[in-house]
């Protein structure tokens, strides 16, 4: 991954430090670079290359050829870029390089200057308008470069060599601050005030590369919750940003592979294990912690002088909404919730979320795939040329195709929101433009509700395009089968919330055998009711009671449960009438459902305040070590009324802990025993696993655990989010498959 990270700059000062002349070309599959000389020089400048390479690039391997050249008396970029090679060439933003943090001490011109970058750091995706990528398609274009940026931007050896952002104290954008009574400009002075703010309990909104974030202490109990009380956010965790690696190792347990990348160029935020409570708001409850580090220059100089080690950085918005990016409205939108706002004059044009990241079975697993990892391609073995993926509903990105590429929008959200709704059509026009993309071919999800799929409809009817859809669990199999370029027949275990299923009842327990064109559903867990719809999904008390009536029906003694003590005599009726009447109750076979009503029952969660609180409060609650499972029936369909009956009765006698942990192992021994099952009836030997709720990582790592002992090759997600977040790229392969 070369293009557009500054690569062939880097590669002429390389050339410049052997002394070797030639020249260096973009191609489509790599770099070539010709250099003249002896063999030992061209040794030392390769090996040199491997060692030093920008930050955002990455090099698969560095072939060598001899071959006769001659002729050359400097070392030159060569060949003129088609547009088509452009079109690649956007860097995700990238955080804030050491070299550009030593200059800010001893840079005569960018001593303290929060807005320095260089060829291998700063904002790439958030600030571009259009390309090729030239400072005048960028939102840097109404800063008029200095005459000291000009000539290091003009000179090919210097690192700030065509860096697009590139600017200075003297001709850069400024920081400011505002507050009831004061403005203030001069970031010294600003972030004196800052830091006085955030020591006393304040929260600040601070405008950062994709969006505004809101900051406070995160050790000052009452500021954190007061901040979760003004952003109406329950109980959902909140972010936080470390001082620095030191104080991650303080308050998270972290290892090597969380350690690589959290301080990777992406930044993203990672889930860890906590070691050490902040404010007990922070996580509340959840043995979590979402840490991140400094990426951006102004945070670096924050935390040289607030003495907090860490401040919760959450996203700047209301509820549900997206994270806003315009100054005004930030001003607006926010001012019930911020004591103070922390802004620069640069305008940010596209908004991107943190992303988030966790370790699962020492590999990247993506939570939320934005800033840092947007617009980056994702290679694929298929053309999806012309190609538009819409996605699902919940966190909804979308994809398009190029080439033999997928280019994956960043992280859009809910897509019922009004304001996200917008942010989607915007960022699809945005995308069209940038890509210079004309869809021919659209697909979304076979859900005729979503508002993805409308948005799918009006396409097919304006542009007179064909258009498909597709079964959600079959897309969330696929977008796995295309970050590993299988294209075969394979074991497909989709874990999931909800997705409408083929015979129109909500599936998300299923066992498939698929292959890119299609699927045949092999079993599925049992069909539930779900008592009130999408109430049941907010009220997990309302699952639990509904698979122990189905197991057990009106027998069941219902108040030696505790859960149901707590819950009103008139409702739990409300709810028993409406299983019995099949009033307001779709059936479901979806996994998350299962999680919420054994969470309920275990009295970790019987509302839930946040998206998938109640399985995530199960999973936090694991401790320790068991093999031990509960039974089940694989029989037609998988059967949980022995598992439900074995930990009612574990309940009064036995650790929530390790009820957990034998009720995830139950989960696991399912995935394991129809994976025999299909393996026996087929001889297939792949399984994917894909699907929302294998961002739970004891569930996952103990899946892919036992199916590999089993001598089953695993396959998960590392591109895109195994959740609704990476459905549209298992759509764009389905579409490539199905079109021809
Ligand atoms: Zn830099
Ligand atoms: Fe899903």
């Amino acid at each position: 991954m070369v293009q557009g990270v500054g690569f062939r700059p880097f590669i002429c000062r390389m050339a410049a430090k052997h002394g070797l002349f030639g020249e260096v070309d973009n191609r489509t599959d790599g770099v070539s670079v010709i250099v003249q000389g002896d063999l030992k020089t061209i040794d030392r400048f390769s090996n040199d290359i491997l060692q030093n390479a920008p930050p955002a690039s990455q090099i698969k391997s560095i072939e060598i050829n001899a071959t006769q050249f001659s002729g050359y008396d400097s070392f030159k970029i060569a060949g003129s870029k088609t547009v088509d090679n452009q079109i690649t060439e956007v860097s995700p933003d990238i955080a804030v390089c050491h070299d550009c943090l030593e200059d800010m001490e001893k840079d005569p011109e960018r001593i303290d200057y929060a807005f320095i970058n260089c060829t291998n750091c700063g904002p790439r995706f958030t600030i571009i308008e259009g390309l090729p990528y030239d400072r005048p398609k960028t939102t840097m274009k109404s800063f008029r470069m200095c005459e000291n940026c000009n000539s290091e931007y003009n000179d090919i050896l210097d690192r700030r060599f065509h860096a697009q952002p590139i600017a200075c104290n003297s001709c850069g954008p400024v920081y400011r601050y505002k507050d009831s009574v004061k403005r203030l400009s001069g970031i010294k002075q600003i972030l004196e005030e800052v830091s006085v703010q955030i020591a006393s309990g304040k929260t600040v909104a601070i405008k950062g590369i994709g969006g505004y974030h809101l900051m406070c202490d995160a050790l000052n109990n009452s500021a954190v919750s007061e901040l979760r009380h003004k952003k109406q956010r329950d109980s959902k965790p909140f972010a936080v940003m470390f001082r620095d690696i030191f104080a991650v190792r303080k308050y998270c347990y972290i290892d090597k592979a969380e350690e690589k990348e959290l301080k990777s160029w992406c930044r993203p935020i990672l889930i860890l294990k906590q070691k050490e409570i902040l404010s007990v708001a922070v996580s509340n409850g959840l043995n979590t912690i979402g840490a991140m580090l400094p990426y951006m220059p102004v945070h670096y100089m924050l935390f040289r002088i607030i003495q907090t080690p860490a401040v919760v950085l959450t996203s700047g918005n209301i509820s549900d909404e997206p994270i806003i990016i315009d100054d005004l409205m930030a001003e607006k939108q926010l001012m019930s919730i911020a004591d103070s706002f922390l802004s620069y004059n640069r305008q940010i044009l596209n908004r991107t979320d943190d992303s988030v990241i966790r370790i699962i079975d020492h590999k990247t697993s993506l939570i939320r795939r934005s800033r840092g990892f947007v617009p980056r391609p994702i290679d694929l073995k298929c053309n999806v040329e012309g190609i538009l993926a819409l996605g699902a509903e919940q966190k909804n990105s979308f994809c398009i195709g190029k080439g033999n590429q997928a280019v994956m929008s960043q992280y859009i959200g809910d897509l019922k929101n009004p304001a996200t709704y917008n942010f989607f059509n915007e960022t699809i026009d945005r995308f069209s433009d940038l890509f210079r993309f004309k869809p021919e071919f659209v697909i979304c999800d076979h859900h005729p509700d979503y508002l993805s799929t409308l948005y799918a409809e009006i396409l097919e009817n304006e542009l007179n395009i064909p258009l498909i859809r597709v079964q959600h669990h079959h897309a969330h199999i696929a977008s796995c089968m295309a970050e590993h370029g299988i294209d075969e027949d394979v074991i497909g275990i989709s874990m999931d919330g909800t997705g409408l299923g083929s015979d129109g009842n909500i599936w998300g327990g299923e066992f498939l055998i698929a292959d890119l064109k299609g699927f045949i559903r092999f079993t599925h867990f049992d069909y539930i009711p779900m008592p009130g719809g999408e109430k049941a999904i907010d009220e997990p008390w309302r699952m639990a009671f509904s698979y122990i009536y189905k197991y057990f029906g009106d027998s069941f003694d219902y108040k030696s449960v505790p859960l149901f003590n707590s819950i009103d005599s008139q409702k739990l009726l409300l709810v028993k009438e409406m299983v019995v009447k099949k009033m307001n109750s779709p059936i479901t076979s979806g996994a998350g459902r299962l999680f919420d009503a054994v969470s309920a029952i275990l009295g970790f969660c019987s509302a839930a305040t946040f998206d998938s609180e109640a399985p995530m409060r199960l999973e936090s609650a694991i401790d320790g070590e068991t093999n031990d499972f509960y039974p089940f029936r694989a029989a037609k369909t998988i059967v949980f009324a022995d598992t439900i009956k074995a930990i009612l009765e574990d309940l009064p006698r036995q650790k929530i802990s390790v009820i957990s942990a034998k009720f995830h192992n139950t989960i696991a021994q399912v995935i394991l025993e129809v994976s025999r099952q299909i393996r026996k009836d087929t001889s297939l030997n792949k399984v994917i696993l894909s699907g929302g709720v294998f961002q739970n990582k004891y569930l996952l790592e103990k899946s892919s655990y036992l199916l590999t002992r089993n001598r089953f090759k695993v396959f998960t997600n590392h591109l895109v989010p195994a959740n609704d977040g990476g459905i549209s790229l298992g759509q764009l392969v389905i579409a490539s498959k199905i079109r021809r």
